[in-house]
């Protein structure tokens, strides 16, 4: 998890006190990022537990992260993830800023890594109402990833790598959609490519 903080700063995809990480480590038990902390300075000593309602599992002088209510939403209504990667890629978090979804016809590695990206409506950053906004994207479906307007990204995961992952993948493709558009207008796959990729990914 430390490793992952100072490498989404590294690449930019978080700055400062930014970003935030979830692992579910037991049933009742997930590990998250501290609040308040510069990202590529936190250690693997810095991380809080809590169970899934937010109480504090061991005594820590740390708090947890200000988005924790987001985190423990997610796993909560979605028992298939274990470990989910809250960042504010500058590319992606432009489409959200921008109030666009990022087509998910141009890429190969966007369809067969992240899957459809919707955008959540804004929900005020370290309140309830932004778990709010995202639930209806969690119950009874299986996205992977998801914009934030006016503020950032989530990505999902089996494991924190998979998240992680995930996380670049999508700044990474946003970027390349952003770089087409300053070139000329991107050409979409065919119908018949984005189905074989999506049968790929999901068989
Ligand atoms: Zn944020």
């Amino acid at each position: 998890m430390a490793l992952c903080c100072r490498q989404l700063a590294a690449h930019g995809l978080i700055a400062g006190r930014d970003g935030n990480l979830s692992v579910r480590l037991g049933a009742d038990r997930v590990l998250v990022t501290p609040s308040g902390f510069i990202k590529s300075l936190v250690t693997a000593a810095d991380m809080v537990e809590v169970d899934l309602a937010g109480k504090p599992r061991r005594k820590s002088a740390r708090k947890p992260t200000s988005e924790l209510d987001l985190h423990l939403r997610i796993l909560r209504h979605r028992p298939d993830v274990q470990a989910v990667v809250h960042a504010h890629p500058p590319a992606a978090t432009g489409f959200a800023v921008a109030g666009q979804e990022i087509p998910g016809n141009l890429l190969p590695e966007l369809i067969f890594v992240v899957g459809p990206v919707p955008l959540v409506p804004f929900g005020m950053p370290g309140t309830p109402e932004l778990g709010d906004r995202v639930v209806p994207y969690l119950v009874g479906k299986h996205h992977r990833a998801l914009l934030l307007a006016n503020h950032g990204a989530v990505t999902m995961g089996k494991t924190l790598d998979e998240a992680w992952i995930r996380m670049e993948s999508l700044e990474h493709s946003a970027r390349i959609i952003t770089a087409a558009r300053a070139v000329g207008e991107p050409k979409p796959l065919t119908a018949q490519a984005v189905e074989r990729l999506q049968w790929e990914r999901d068989g």
